[in-house]
This record gives C-alpha cells, sequence and structure tokens, in this order.
C-alpha cells in the first residue's frame, strides 16, 4: 500500500520529490530517520548517481543519503594571501535548500542536488582519532558546504554530532546558520562549547538576496533563547554588500543585534565584504537576474577573488565597525579574507597584535576557564 502521509516540514523546507539511498548506508541510523520523517517521499537505491540524476532531470528536488569515502575534517579552504581563521570543518554534506543569490556554493558543485554524509558512524570514528590527543583545542563547524541547520528537521544531524562531541572537551563546535532551528540544543552536554551562529544582515538584503532564510529578528529571537539557555553566540555580517541606502540598512541591522543580545553574549564576530570567485559572476547574473550588487565597482585581489573597490570596503567597514564599538563589541571582531592595512585602519589592530587570528579565535571560542584548563 502507498505511505500517503505528508511530512510536516519548516517554511524554508519543501519536501524532496525524491530520495536516493547509497547502498551501504541503507540501514544506517540517519537512514532510517530521514525516511521515518519524510513519510510517502519516494525513495530508491542508489547504485549508479549520474544515471539516476538524468532520470530525474535536472530541476528535480532530490535528496541523496550518501557514503561518504572522503575526509570528514579538514582547514576551512581559506584564501591565499589574505589572513584566515584557521577554522576546521566538520564535513556533512553539501548544497542547501536556501537561495542566496551570492551562494558560493553554485560555483562549488555541479548540481543542487541535497547530499548527506549517511555513514555518520565513519565520521565519528574519524573525529575520535582527531580529538583523542586532548591537549590539542579545535574550533569546528558544519556550515561550509552546507548550512549547519537548514536539513536539521529532517536528518538531526547536528543533534548526534552535538552528543558524540559531548565527550570530548577540546572541540569547540559552531552551528552557522541563517534559519532557526533550536531542535539540537537539548542533545548539548556542555553549552560552553557549542556556539550557534547566525550570519547577519540587512533586511532588505535578507528578503531580497536570502530567500528561504529567516529574518533577522527571528535569528536573533533564537539567538536571544540559545543565550538563555547558556550559550555564547557567534554573528557574522557577511557578506556586507553594497547597494542604495546601507547605511541605513546596517544600522537598523546594528541595532536590532542588540535589541535581543548583548556585547558580552557574542563569543567573535566576523566582518566580510562580498568578495567571488569569478566564475561566480556570470551564474549570479544567470540565476538571480534582480541581484543588482553584481554591478558595483570590484578589483581583482591579491587570492584572484574580486572585491569592492578598497575605498568603499572601507567606508562601509568603518561605519559598521563604530557602530558595534559603540554597542560593546572589542577585540572579538575580526575580519574575514581582508589585508593587514584594512584590520589596522578599521579596527585598530591587526592579526599579530592579537597573537595571530586562529589562536586568538580559539581562545575566544572556549571559554576562558575552561581554555587555561585544557591549556594547563
Ligand atoms: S544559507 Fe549559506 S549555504 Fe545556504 S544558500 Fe545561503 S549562502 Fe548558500
Amino acid at each position: 500500500m502507498n505511505d500517503t502521509r505528508e511530512p510536516c516540514l519548516p517554511a524554508h523546507l519543501e519536501p524532496p520529490q525524491h530520495i536516493l539511498v547509497d547502498p551501504e548506508v541503507i540501514h544506517s541510523p540517519i537512514t532510517a530517520r530521514v525516511l521515518s520523517r519524510l513519510p510517502g517521499i519516494p525513495w530508491s537505491v542508489c547504485r549508479n548517481y549520474q544515471e539516476k540524476l538524468q532520470k530525474h532531470g535536472p530541476g528535480a528536488r532530490i535528496l541523496y543519503l550518501k557514503n561518504y569515502k572522503g575526509r570528514f575534517m579538514r582547514f576551512c579552504p581559506g584564501t591565499s594571501r589574505y589572513h584566515c581563521c584557521g577554522y576546521r570543518i566538520i564535513h556533512i554534506g553539501e548544497n542547501c535548500p536556501l537561495n542566496c543569490s551570492y551562494c558560493i556554493l553554485q560555483a562549488y558543485f555541479q548540481d543542487r542536488v541535497l547530499k548527506v554524509w549517511a555513514n555518520q558512524q565513519d565520521l565519528f570514528r574519524e573525529l575520535e582519532e582527531h580529538l583523542a590527543d586532548k591537549n590539542r583545542l579545535f574550533r569546528a563547524g558544519t556550515g561550509e558546504f552546507t548550512d549547519s541547520l537548514a536539513l536539521e528537521a529532517i536528518t538531526g544531524y547536528t543533534g548526534d554530532l552535538a552528543a558524540f562531541l559531548g565527550q570530548y572537551p577540546n572541540i569547540c563546535l559552531e552551528l552557522k546558520s541563517k534559519i532557526v532551528d533550536l531542535g539540537w540544543m537539548s542533545r548539548v552536554s556542555d553549552p560552553a562549547r557549542v556556539l550557534p551562529a547566525w550570519s547577519v544582515n540587512t533586511p532588505e538584503i535578507i528578503a531580497l538576496q536570502e530567500k528561504g532564510s529567516a529574518g533577522l529578528q527571528e535569528r536573533m529571537q533564537a539567538a536571544r533563547e540559545c543565550v538563555r539557555q547558556g550559550f555564547r553566540i557567534c554573528l557574522h555580517f557577511d557578506p556586507v554588500i553594497h547597494y542604495p541606502g546601507w547605511q541605513k540598512g546596517y544600522a537598523l541591522a546594528v541595532e536590532t543585534i542588540f535589541d535581543y543580545v548583548n556585547a558580552r553574549d557574542i563569543a567573535y564576530m566576523s566582518l566580510g565584504s562580498f568578495r567571488f570567485m569569478p566564475e561566480l559572476e556570470k551564474i549570479l547574473m544567470h540565476n538571480h537576474p534582480g541581484a543588482d550588487y553584481i554591478y558595483n565597482e570590484f578589483i581583482t585581489g591579491l587570492d584572484g577573488k574580486k572585491r569592492l573597490l578598497l575605498p568603499l570596503r572601507l567606508k562601509q567597514f568603518r561605519f559598521l565597525a563604530r557602530k558595534l564599538k559603540n554597542a560593546g563589541m572589542g577585540t572579538n571582531m575580526y575580519f574575514c579574507m581582508e589585508s593587514e592595512h584594512v584590520w589596522q585602519d578599521v579596527l585598530g589592530y591587526t592579526p599579530r597584535d592579537l597573537g595571530g587570528l586562529d589562536n586568538h579565535l580559539l581562545r575566544l571560542s572556549f571559554q576562558a576557564d575552561q581554555f587555561s584548563a585544557l591549556k594547563a
């Protein structure tokens, strides 16, 4: 008999039209959970991914539960020639159900199939090896090749990961998202070692360029709830976009943030100007014809990526940094991929003054007493 039940999903998620499952993960707990949370969605065993994709057509909404064979934990690719933050990526899947116009994943991946690494036990085994030396500290996150939480309602992946990492005091996990899902929270044993994080932007950018995401107030309400539950949060003003009226928009964004949380609740905050690999330009113009900001004046940086002209970048950064400092932010503000010159000009310090950006962020991600105890 056909299962005619309909899945009950949050607003940012449309039910997939089909689920593909690698034979090796048919009995994995993630597969069982996904299938139970998506009743009525047809699924099949995937022995030949390309063939299956062709069968369903390029635009089909496919969820692929994959037996991932690569490395799960890696260094963030960062960028050459600019200061990078030494973040470790825990790779849990690829692609994202949201539709941000500037999303780099459009250029990274050939298709938009939502992929979940369903062999979670292999991930845990690899993490065990990395984390065995308890004197080595890690700051890691899952939000690099996907949004950390966008598929959580279907997979429960982050809840499992947080529960697993609870036994390792030497890792701090950042969950970077543009949606609201706090379902993972009940699985956390020590809130000091999980950092819920949101990208933040102006209401106009969120509404027009981050389709499917939660509004700024919703994100900040969730952030406040996390603080109430004993977590510190992270925020990322990234990408800062230059558009008519940006001053008003970013002033309002800062005001909204501090209506909900205090500066002391924020472990760290990054600022990053819109930047892109040249390959993204045409894709963005094609997929998002209304994204006018792509017609701004950009220069090619030392790493080959395009960035807004330096004077415009500095103007936006100075404006934002001033507002953030007035709200109580200090040396826990950092730039994502900017030169020492920009740091010094806008923030008045450089990564060198902080003892290196990776060390500084590692210190900030752990609470001070934990950091000294672990380092002792
Ligand atoms: S939330 Fe992140 S990963 Fe998802 S579409 Fe937006 S930029 Fe891309």
